[in-house]
């Protein structure tokens, strides 16, 4: 048997687990996000039972397969209670979406307040996120950035570079992007298009550092890359789920290869099959083959652990950590432990060391 940190999932929204089978996967992102939007709305109320349900048993497999840590992307809060009943260790990010905010600075003040109002654990904390540069006015990125800063510790995350509308929606204001925001009622007749890529216009608000989760990348530039660098920042990569919402295959070898730090999320059940974190390794197998396994295992556990500020307790077997270690059986005969646990190990081969 091997014996390992438990994994971290640094990307994943537990409330809409109720959304599994849902949303089909789409050849384009904006379709995909169409059908989210409907979904949602088919469900007004964020804590009825099917959802309190669902997010539950999204946090038993999630246990299952080996988690010891999630980021979890919340809209409504709904999910941080029964966090703190499980045995995760959890940041719940406070994701803010508002394109047409006429007063910015009272829109994350009344969400900080929100997210003040809940009584943080040893292991389960709360934060401010960014949803994305398309849905989020830049005003509302500066106040959600300075919010972050008044709070020393706390990571910040945003989708960013998911998909190819996203780079034309901030390059050149036009695209499915803006008909959705128009179809909507959420466009803002006075935004004007950065002009440049999605990650250098958050970077040249100030946004990016080493304390933002950025998730995804699917569409990001050498250039790009070499700003997340530069920034320190991490780099979240779910490569299931942009294969089922038709975003694409994300360059997973560029981004090891350029020295990114690179953490890895299941992203939702709305877009994945499972919360399953060695299954999401497997297909970063797939897509990157030239990227050592070792690597691959680092980014699920260590790199995840330190982006969202668990790493005093989780990522790494050390004294003084948290002892929430896996085992996972092996094979009788195995010439290479570390390849074999980025093959796709399922939650039957999975025990935790402090159950046993
Ligand atoms: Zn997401």
């Amino acid at each position: 048997m091997a014996v390992l940190p438990g994994l971290v999932n640094a990307h994943t929204h537990l409330e809409l687990s109720y959304l599994r089978d849902e949303v089909a996967p789409a050849s384009e992102f904006v379709s995909w996000i169409r059908g989210v939007i409907a979904a949602r709305r088919r469900r007004p109320d964020p804590r009825a039972p099917e959802i309190m349900r669902a997010i539950d048993d999204a946090l038993s497999q999630a246990v299952a397969c080996g988690t010891a840590v999630v980021g979890d992307i919340s809209n409504t809060l709904v999910t941080f209670e029964p966090l703190t009943r499980s045995r995760l260790a959890a940041v719940v990010f406070y994701e803010l979406i508002r394109f047409n905010a006429p007063d910015p600075a009272a829109f994350v003040d009344e969400a900080a307040r929100d997210i003040d109002a809940l009584l943080p654990t040893d292991r389960v904390r709360v934060s401010l996120a960014a949803h994305a540069p398309y849905s989020v006015a830049p005003l509302v990125l500066r106040a959600i950035r300075r919010e972050i800063d008044r709070r020393p510790f706390a990571p910040c995350s945003v989708h960013l570079s998911e998909s190819s509308e996203e780079i034309e929606f901030i390059r050149t204001g036009r695209g499915p992007w803006r008909t959705l925001l128009e179809d909507i009622g959420a466009w803002d007749p006075a935004w004007q298009p950065p002009g440049v890529s999605p990650v250098q216009f958050l970077d040249e608000s100030g946004f990016l550092d080493a304390r933002v989760l950025a998730v995804h990348g699917v569409q990001m530039t050498i250039e790009d890359l070499d700003r997340l660098v530069a920034r320190g920042s991490t780099l979240v990569t779910c490569p299931r789920s942009n294969g089922h919402t038709g975003a694409g295959a994300p360059p997973i070898e560029d981004f090891y290869n350029y020295g990114v730090n690179v953490a890895i999320g299941t992203d939702s059940l709305a877009s994945t099959p499972d919360l399953n974190v060695f299954a999401e390794l497997a297909t970063l197998r797939a897509l990157a083959p030239t990227v050592s396994a070792g690597a691959l295992l680092d980014s699920a556990t260590r790199q995840g652990a330190r982006a969202l500020g668990f790493d005093a307790d989780y990522g790494t077997i050390e004294p003084g950590k948290s002892a929430r270690l896996l085992v996972v059986n092996l094979p009788a005969r195995l010439d290479d432990v570390e390849e074999y646990l980025v093959s796709g190990i399922g939650p039957d081969d999975i025990r935790w060391l402090d159950e046993l």
